[in-house]
């Protein structure tokens, strides 16, 4: 695969690219004031849902369109870029028209080549950079297969987020980090910048520094991680999410061993 360097498009140096923001865009009021925390304790990429992969029916699916036009208005507040993710091609047009700086695929996208497809091909011709999440089950050669579909669109702007891989068994984190199949894509490909999503992966705001602090331990290149105004009130995903207090003082705990970039 053809993929640039990190440093050769991220403006944040040699430190670890940090993406931080609310699961789920639900008011402008929420995200322009989780932004603003999150801008004055130093965060520079805000991430959002705007499209919600809910499980069950019935659960807030996220608020679509009137939010770009949020993140746009705060834009214009706040020198900050967004990532937001895209699960079809209406969702890529959409975030192409409203100025959207990073796309990331989730998980559940991850899983069908036929959606990833329709992403890479909606996405030809654009250089927004892209990060890919590993699919739900621990299949490697499907995360490799999103990344070579999207990078043979043309995308070389091109990154994974680990956020671990989904299990029936009633264990500590809410989804198995697995690391060994993280490590083996950054061995196989290690110009291909990895971030680490300790939100999903831990499911409860109390693990969120100790899977930060490891994911830095292997030296992966960022991190990206849940954080709302107040967490408690979240639409989705409330147990996982920090304050954008909480989510400084985890950043300054955390020992850097050696950035990638
Ligand atoms: C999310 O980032 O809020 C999300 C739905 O993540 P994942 O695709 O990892 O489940
Ligand atoms: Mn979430």
């Amino acid at each position: 695969m053809q993929i640039e360097r990190l440093s050769a498009w991220n403006d944040q140096g040699d430190q670890p690219l940090i993406i931080a923001g609310p699961c789920s865009a639900e008011t402008e009021e929420q995200l322009f004031n989780t932004a603003t925390e999150l801008y004055n304790n130093g965060i520079r990429i805000i991430r959002a849902g705007v499209w919600k992969p809910r499980t069950r029916p019935g659960t807030f699916e996220g608020i679509g369109e009137d939010a770009l036009q949020w993140i746009q208005n705060i834009k214009k507040k706040l020198d900050v870029k967004f990532a937001i993710e895209v699960a079809n091609a209406q969702h890529v047009e959409l975030a192409l028209k409203y100025g959207i700086d990073i796309l990331w695929i989730g998980a559940r996208s991850t899983v069908n080549p036929f959606t990833i497809q329709e992403i890479a091909d909606a996405l030809k011709g654009n250089d927004v950079p892209v990060f890919v999440k590993n699919p739900l089950n621990p299949d490697l050669a499907l995360w490799i297969g999103a990344l070579e579909r999207l990078n043979q669109a043309g995308i070389t702007k091109l990154g994974a987020i680990h956020r671990g891989f989904s299990t029936s068994k009633k264990v500590k984190y809410r989804n198995l980090p697995q690391w060994q199949i993280a490590l083996e894509l950054k061995r196989k490909y290690p110009e291909m910048p990895m971030i680490c999503d300790p939100s999903h992966i831990a499911g409860d705001r109390e693990l969120i520094q100790s899977l930060s602090q490891k994911a830095m331990d292997l030296v992966y290149d960022g991190l990206i991680i849940e954080s709302h105004i107040n967490p408690a009130e979240a639409w989705s995903d409330a147990a996982q999410q920090v304050t954008p207090a909480a989510l400084k003082e985890i950043l300054e705990s955390l020992v850097i061993r050696k950035s990638n970039t």
